[in-house]
């Protein structure tokens, strides 16, 4: 690959003259150029996309400092050319990026036909706008988050340069290229997922996760790392859930400083996600291995990327994001490594079959050699009723507890079930299936606002529905829950609480099995995966008294008599003939696969299934093990 000052001699070679770029710079993979003549871009559309294609690179068209204007005159102007109906919510200048963020509730608006509003923006105040998308009810998390970024533009930027220093950095002549991953977490097991990639020029992390339900083991084996934190180039996270991404800021609390690639919404949840996990240890009294700094740390250090985007993010290895479909912003990673030497798939969590949320998984891809792949439901017995099925017995378990006066607790990941099965109950609701009251409790509420911000990862439905401002995450069947409600809640009986952790592992729905698990008019409702170990797995298996903390700080004996149910279907996750499909309709055929995120038996039964089947060479290695991959 080519150096950064070749590149700018190549990108001074396409551009004319009349073009007037006084810098270019580089900002981690994209490329910025200021220019004194930003018309000369807009009049000659093909301009842009003549850079870009000839660099397969982000062009950012940014204006010389010397046109910006004042940013309260600028303010005044851009409310000026934006139509009312835009509906703006904030206009931030980050003058390092000669960049203005506009926060509306109709981002189409800001933009206007084929980007006119947009130039026109720029052409009469000089600032580039960067525009963001208001959710459509209130989320801390996204401000917070938004706000950070804003604040510490600066820096940011200087993180940016130092990232592109090492994407472009001069490859070591070689003539014995390797290429091997060693499995540091999540092999033959669901939780702390971490794998390293390592190339003879280049090492990069996808994912780094923790295991919540685990005491004994929940961190993956980082200090079997041969190298100090900072030689890591890249962390690349698959989603935000924890086993994914909880052990991010533990990075950057010990040395790390590069960047974190993931899509805008993984970036936001696992933030939320993170705070969370710090909040509940602290409540139980624990330690947590990172602090609220870390996390914000890291999130200046995230470089969001689309789905289907092409980019470099080392001199041997190009990143690429495909939709998932497992939660919002999940992303199966696509790396091709070396001069066309190998092509890796890391699927990350997937669905291979019908969810509400979300359009289908991506199973095409230019090329590919080796494919690691999930197997949480890879068992023999794990077949899935189809969903409709699943939706029948849901509500079937909820009318007849609420006939009897009884609550239905559904304990839900706050990111990801939380969402769908509030679109399965918001569904009957419209039907007139079902009627009652249901509660969202915990984290469920910021995390679907986080969801109404990025209308364009839902499936087509549900977007149209925020679009239009009929968000099924703010109908009036929901109510959101303050701790001080839920004993009003539990007393009243007859409805539907939902509420996070989804494993029972803490938070309001251990609350909320406390108080009601006595009473056998309520019912608990399973919609998710249970990891081995969590105190939801033990219910779910038959453990009817479990030890709980009573308020005097003694521990006593709580007794499950209320209704226990699992309702398989409405898993984020593929069963075993979900998964078996994908393997088979992934184009090109994977030479081998590598089996992960699954327990023991899982894993090692579905690897001997695809050996058999599909004529791939198939592994489910443990932990510490490597494979060399070229
Ligand atoms: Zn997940
Ligand atoms: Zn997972």
């Amino acid at each position: 690959m080519e150096g950064i000052e070749e590149i700018k001699a190549r990108i001074k070679e396409v551009l004319p003259a009349e073009a007037e770029v006084t810098k270019i710079e580089f900002e981690g993979p994209e490329i910025a150029l200021y220019t004194k003549n930003p018309r000369a871009f807009f009049e000659n559309e093909n301009l842009v996309a003549r850079v870009a294609s000839e660099l397969k690179k982000r062009i950012n068209i940014r204006t010389d400092k010397s046109l910006l204007k004042d940013p309260a005159e600028a303010k005044e102007k851009i409310l000026e050319i934006v139509p009312k109906e835009a509906d703006i919510r904030d206009i931030k200048f980050n003058d390092g990026f000669s960049e203005v963020v506009i926060e509306a509730l109709k981002p189409g608006l800001v933009i206007g036909k084929e980007g006119s509003t947009s130039k026109a923006i720029i052409l009469e105040t000089g600032w580039t706008p960067k525009i963001n998308r208001a959710p459509t009810s209130k989320s801390d998390i996204l401000r917070g988050i938004r706000h950070h970024l804003h604040k510490y533009h600066k820096e940011r930027k200087e993180i940016l340069k130092n990232v592109a220093k090492r994407i472009y950095k001069e490859m070591h002549i070689n003539n014995n290229y390797w290429v091997r991953v060693v499995f540091l977490g999540g092999f033959r097991e669901v939780g702390r997922s971490c794998i390293l990639l390592e190339t003879n020029e280049t090492r990069i992390l996808l994912d780094c996760g923790i295991n919540v339900a685990s005491n004994k083991e929940p961190y993956p084996y980082l200090d079997a790392l041969h190298f100090p934190m900072d030689e890591i180039d890249a962390v690349i996270i698959t989603h935000a859930h924890l086993d994914h991404a909880g052990f991010v800021p533990y990075l950057f609390r010990h040395g790390y400083k590069g960047p974190v690639y993931c899509t805008e919404p993984t970036r936001d949840l696992m933030v939320l996600l993170q705070f969370d996990y710090i909040d509940v240890l602290v409540k139980e009294g624990k330690e947590p291995p990172y602090t609220e700094q870390d996390v914000k740390h890291m999130v200046k250090h995230c470089i969001p990327r689309d789905y289907n985007e092409v980019t470099d993010i080392a001199p041997d290895v190009r990143l690429t994001l495909h939709n998932a479909a497992h939660i919002l912003g999940s992303a199966s990673v696509h790396l091709h490594i070396g001069q066309g030497d190998h092509n890796l798939l890391y699927s990350g969590d997937i669905k291979y079959g019908f969810t509400r949320l979300f359009d289908n998984v991506d199973t095409k891809y230019p090329r590919l050699e080796t494919l690691i792949i999930e197997s949480t439901y890879g068992g023999k017995q794990d077949i899935q009723p189809n969903r409709q099925r699943a939706e029948q017995m849901l509500l079937e378990i909820i009318n007849e507890t609420i006939q009897r006066g009884g609550n239905v607790l559904i304990p839900v990941f706050a990111v990801g079930r939380g969402q769908e099965i509030m679109l399965v109950l918001e569904n009957f609701y419209r039907r007139g299936e079902f009627n009652g009251k249901c509660y969202i409790d915990g984290m469920t509420a910021e995390a679907s606002a986080i969801h109404t911000a990025y209308p364009e990862h839902l499936r087509e439905s549900v977007r149209r529905r925020i679009l239009q401002n009929d968000s099924p995450f703010t109908s009036e069947m929901f109510e959101i829950v303050k701790e001080n409600e839920r004993q009003e809640i539990i007393n009243n009986g007859g409805s539907v609480i939902i509420a996070s952790s989804g494993m029972l592992t803490g938070g309001p729905s251990v609350e909320y099995l406390k108080a009601l698990a006595e009473d056998e008019k309520n019912a608990l409702v399973f919609v998710g995966y249970q990891g081995e170990g969590s105190l939801g797995r033990k219910i779910q298996t038959g453990t009817r008294t479990i030890p709980i903390m009573a308020k005097n700080g003694k521990t006593k004996a709580l007794k499950i008599n209320m209704r226990v149910e699992t309702v398989e279907g409405f898993s984020g996750h593929s069963d075993r003939n979900q998964l078996i499909n994908y393997v088979k309709n992934l184009r090109p055929k994977p030479k081998r696969a590598i089996v992960n995120h699954g327990e023991q038996s899982k894993a090692i039964s579905f690897a001997n299934f695809i050996s058999t089947r599909f004529k791939t060479r198939a592994i489910a290695p443990q932990n510490l093990d490597a494979k060399r991959l070229a």
